[in-house]
């Protein structure tokens, strides 16, 4: 049997998210039908909405509504660090934890050369400028994931940006090995971030 067309669209969407197959997809569509049309009207919007209005920072590539994000204008911050995060996800992590006061730089991945993933499918030559016209900054944090992608990347990053004379700390390992900063806790990231170490 066929499914109606707009069934058979919905399915197909869902079908687009990570992780949902045909059955789940199929499942959400029926579940979506059987919504108010209230909510519906509501998630479509926000679907909407969320693409429209929100934008990668020209300067730090997090997520933001107005360019520069509201991290990179505010001048209260500490203009001397900036910490390296795989995804803009991390960043909201890392601010949960109200212990970081300074700067970021969203990578949008990692280096993957199983994936074809090189430095320039990445997001790191905006953070080279940003090193190269903001003298203010004395150290980068790079706080990838601890898997073997993760780590690579911070080698590399180490390598391209400490000869300018700046310091390169990588957190301490009280993140277990592949475990993603998204699932750590505050007070592990603190520590984390405390016990950083030279590379
Ligand atoms: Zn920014």
């Amino acid at each position: 049997m066929q499914y109606p067309e707009p069934i058979a669209q919905l399915i197909e969407s869902y079908m687009k998210l990570p992780g949902i197959g045909q059955k789940t997809a199929t499942r959400l569509a029926f579940y979506t039908i059987d919504m108010d049309q209230v909510d519906v009207t509501n998630f479509a919007k926000s679907l909407v909405a969320s693409k429209r209005d929100l934008h990668f920072c020209s300067v730090c590539g997090n997520i933001t509504e107005s360019d520069p994000c509201s991290i990179c204008s505010d001048k209260t911050r500490d203009q001397t660090q900036i910490l390296v995060v795989e995804q803009p996800k991390d960043v909201m992590v890392m601010e949960k934890m109200r212990e970081y006061h300074g700067l970021y730089h969203v990578l949008h991945g990692v280096l993957s050369p199983i994936e074809g993933k090189g430095p320039e499918d990445i997001n790191i030559s905006s953070l080279l400028t940003r090193l190269q016209t903001n003298e203010a900054v004395k150290e980068v944090i790079v706080a990838t994931n601890a898997t073997p992608e993760g780590e690579s990347t911070a080698m590399y990053l180490s390598r391209l940006i400490k000869p300018a004379g700046i310091r390169v700390t990588r957190l301490a390992h009280g993140l277990s090995v592949g475990a993603d900063i998204e699932y750590a806790d505050s007070m592990t990231l603190f520590k984390a971030v405390e016990g950083r170490t030279e590379i």
